[in-house]
């Protein structure tokens, strides 16, 4: 099957309130703008320097999530046109984030990424570590992001039901939030959970957002 092929029976498929995000790392620009000739407009990376080139290169009408991790060092490089960071793992970070998005007088919406996989290697945060910082007044100080909701990634196994345990941990960790920090900000409405190879689960389980790469772009040789 082609990448529009890919594209169009992934979509097909999803509900209505499900976000394809097009992971399209290590993909060569000619690959990208097939899937954006299938009508695809969103897209993912984890290389800040790799996404930098293919903004420049590609159509302005993508919107381009990041989706690795961040270094503070190199956010002022997507701070002009990023659309949606997913990998916030640290309120270091968020506060640097806030800072270059001031200077580019933008608000860059970002989702909190929380620790869920059995892997120790995974980044993210606890419940207890972003409670901590979303209570505290230097926070409700930060003018130029915007909380979109939460991000994580399940081991990687063949046990379905612990990946469907790991990413309903992660919906509830949304529920919880929403409650206590986000309850009047319509804007906090995003699961970013679902790979290639687990994304029908984590749409059974809440996933508002499926990062999808190798299904769509084939496999990778590196990356
Ligand atoms: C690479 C990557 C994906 C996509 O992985 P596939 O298995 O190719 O679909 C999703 N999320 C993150 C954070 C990634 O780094």
């Amino acid at each position: 099957m082609s990448i529009s092929d890919n594209i169009k029976k992934i979509t097909s498929s999803l509900p209505l309130n499900v976000t394809l995000v097009a992971v399209s790392k290590t993909k060569p620009n000619e690959d990208i703008l097939e899937a954006y000739h299938a009508g695809q407009r969103v897209f993912g990376e984890n290389k800040v320097q790799d996404l930098t080139k293919k903004w420049e290169e590609l159509p302005k009408d993508i919107q381009w999530h990041f989706i690795g991790h961040l270094q503070t060092n190199k956010i002022k490089y997507l701070a002009p046109f990023v659309s949606l960071l997913h990998g916030v793992d640290s309120y270091k970070l968020l506060k640097a984030i806030n800072k270059e998005a001031k200077k580019n007088n933008r608000i860059i919406k970002c989702l909190l990424q929380f620790h869920i996989a059995e892997e120790s290697s995974k980044f993210g945060l606890s419940l207890k570590e972003a409670e901590e910082f979303l209570c505290s007044d230097d926070f409700a100080a930060l003018k130029n992001v915007e909380i979109c909701g939460v991000m994580g990634m399940a081991t990687y196994t063949d046990d379905e039901i612990q990946i469907a345990n790991e990413f309903k941990t992660l919906k509830d960790i949304f529920i919880k939030l929403k409650e206590k920090h986000f309850n009047n900000a319509d804007s906090f409405s995003e699961i970013s959970m679902g790979m290639s190879g687990d994304y029908p689960i984590a749409i059974e389980q809440g996933s508002t957002m499926i990062r999808v790469g190798s299904s769509i772009f084939g496999v990778r040789n590196y990356g």
